[in-house]
């Protein structure tokens, strides 16, 4: 096996699935390049989701009660001295046979492979993965439980394919007066899963084949040589002078904007960029940066639509019939009307789904002639907000036509 020795840091089931999705954040992430200095609102959004998937894993946990965790329950494993800290509790609770261990932690050659719930039972392991997505039949969950098998078959650990999970939420289920746990998870067999879609990962048509091929035949040693070549890639990648030559594209804003944007994307222009041109393809954005058009003015004007070119052309276009039509049906009040909604994967309140979005606050502007009244709500999210922000719109006694912002 590879031994990873690149700043002597750990090699964590995120860098593997850093390198899926780009093999140059990989590569700048694991050679310290410093992320982007104006990304507060990107490090708030992940802090939120961070301590949102421990409040989740804390549940999941709940399916398997009298466990051990090898961190605390309100913790997550983020530095290297976490991941220390973790691999010594696991082999210590194995020791010990606990049979149940939360945030079981492995590692072979500084490569780590984490499991959200590890069960022995008269020494078979089952395994089990927690993903927050609602989606994982997909080649990005697929490969990266693929990767912890690989570590885990690499230790000497012996692996029945039966016994790979994973877990993720499920969006049907409303919340009743309490979390129903066995309804609120999902709980897949790796070797059940047709997998459908790339997740957003960079891998080529055939490697889909490819790990069908390996799941359909239901041998972990077959499952894991893709991951071998992976790996070796990615290390020679990671062992060469310079970064890999990756051309920009979806991979940079999906979920979140890349953390090296600011480094990837420095010759993209501000204003007037061929990437900003509405409703076009990434596949087309892509072939006009190859073919060096960087603004959206260069583009061939065959290669857009009607509304594109419009948009593009930065005239003016009024169309003063439908302008006229829009003014007169519109009533002496117009509500000027903004909802704020949140939304998380463990549903707060009752008759509430994984994710569904929840409105807190509203602002509406009523529009009088020239003048402006200003009703607003605001509630901190505590409590349910939903039934105290309609009754806030009843007890407002507003009624007319609004304007969606
Ligand atoms: S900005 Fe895009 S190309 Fe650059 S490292 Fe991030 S994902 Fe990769």
């Amino acid at each position: 096996m590879l031994q990873h020795k690149i700043n002597k840091k750990y090699f964590t089931d995120s860098d593997f699935n850093d390198g899926l999705v780009c093999e140059k954040k990989l590569y700048l992430n694991k050679k310290r390049y410093k992320a982007s200095p104006d990304n507060k609102i990107i490090s708030l959004n992940k802090e939120k989701l961070m301590y949102e998937n421990i409040e989740f894993n804390n549940e999941f946990h709940k399916l398997f009660p009298y466990g051990a965790n090898t961190i605390k329950s309100n913790s997550f494993i983020n530095e290297d001295q976490d991941i220390k800290k973790a691999i010594s509790k696991t082999k210590e609770l194995l020791n010990k046979k606990v049979e149940i261990i939360y945030n079981a932690v492995f590692e072979h050659s500084n490569f780590i492979a984490h499991f959200d719930v590890l069960v022995t039972k008269n020494g078979d392991y089952s395994f089990y993965k927690l993903a927050t997505a609602t989606k994982t039949n997909n080649a990005r969950h697929i490969l990266n439980l693929l990767y912890k098998l690989y570590i885990i078959k690499s230790i000497g650990i012996n692996i029945n394919l039966n016994n790979i999970f994973i877990a993720y939420p499920n969006k049907d289920y409303k919340k009743g007066t309490g979390l129903e746990l066995k309804l609120l998870f999902k709980i897949d067999r790796l070797i059940d899963i047709e997998i459908s879609g790339s997740g957003g990962v960079m891998i080529g048509d055939t490697a889909f084949d490819e790990i069908r091929d390996y799941l359909n035949n239901k041998k972990s040693n077959l499952l894991i040589k893709f991951i071998q070549k992976k790996l070796q890639h990615f290390h020679k990648n990671l062992n060469s002078n310079s970064s890999p030559k990756i051309q920009i594209g979806s991979h940079c804003t999906m979920p979140f904007d890349c953390t090296f944007k600011h480094y990837c994307w420095k010759h993209i222009p501000k204003k007037g960029s061929s990437l900003k041109i509405v409703r076009a393809k990434w596949s087309d954005k892509v072939k006009w940066l190859n073919k060096g058009i960087l603004y959206a003015a260069d583009v061939p004007q065959g290669e857009l639509s009607e509304r594109q070119l419009k948009a593009t052309s930065r005239k003016v276009f009024l169309d003063k019939v439908a302008i006229k039509k829009y003014l007169d049906d519109l009533s002496e009040k117009i509500y000027h009307f903004d909802l704020e909604t949140v939304q998380f994967v463990t549903p707060r309140y009752q008759d509430n789904a994984p994710y569904e979005q929840i409105p807190f606050a509203y602002s509406i502007h009523l529009q009088t002639g020239e003048e402006l009244t200003h009703y607003n709500f605001f509630s901190d999210i505590t409590g349910d907000p939903r039934e105290k922000l309609i009754k806030s719109l009843i007890n407002s006694g507003q009624v007319g036509p609004i304007s969606l912002s």
